[in-house]
């Protein structure tokens, strides 16, 4: 993600670089609702996918906190873009990595539901096509539109999870016999 900053700040012509950090008291507010909002996923797809799911409520509520590590330059000193990675550009390129890497169709799910999820809970500016395009647009209309696909998103990586589990287990009974 960081990487991904760094080639938008190098790719922004320097108009776009206007990116900077929200008032430093509003901060720890901020990442607390994004917290809450990551828990509440993670919480679905742990009520779909039930007991033992507790890696996938750890990992949503981590992924929705650290899309913020890229106001990490503006918050250092850098002139950057606003919210590079928070970009429809990132997280299809996060999620073909992932696919390409470890393919496990419940954890994109919790990608992107996280992503979804931190976008319903940010307000603002974006550019959605970073760092393709520097073109801004206000978040706010889409936020509700973010948190319903975040949602199902999360109860589909339960589901995907559960499923998963449930044939592995079928398979181990059946190996063992
Ligand atoms: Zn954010």
């Amino acid at each position: 993600m960081l990487g991904f900053t760094a080639f938008g700040m190098l790719l922004a012509p320097s108009s776009a670089l206007v990116g900077g950090t929200r008032p430093n008291e509003t901060i720890p507010i901020h990442l607390a609702e994004l917290a809450a909002f990551g828990f509440v996923l993670g919480s679905v797809s742990l009520a779909i996918y039930g007991r033992g799911g507790m890696p996938l409520v750890f990992l949503t509520f981590v992924l929705t906190v650290i899309l913020d590590a890229d106001h990490l330059p503006a918050y250092l000193g850098y002139s950057e873009t606003i919210r590079p990675a928070h970009s429809l550009v990132f997280i299809v390129a996060a999620l073909a990595v992932t696919t390409i890497m470890i393919k496990a169709l419940d954890i994109e799910l919790v990608m992107a539901s996280s992503f979804m999820g931190h976008l319903a809970v940010d307000t603002g500016l974006f550019a959605p096509l970073s760092p393709l395009s520097f073109q801004y647009y206000q978040l706010d209309p889409y936020r509700i539109d973010f948190a319903v696909g975040a949602v199902l998103c999360a109860l589909a990586a339960g589901l995907v999870l559960r499923t998963r589990t449930k044939s592995e287990e079928v398979g181990g009974t059946q190996g063992g016999a």
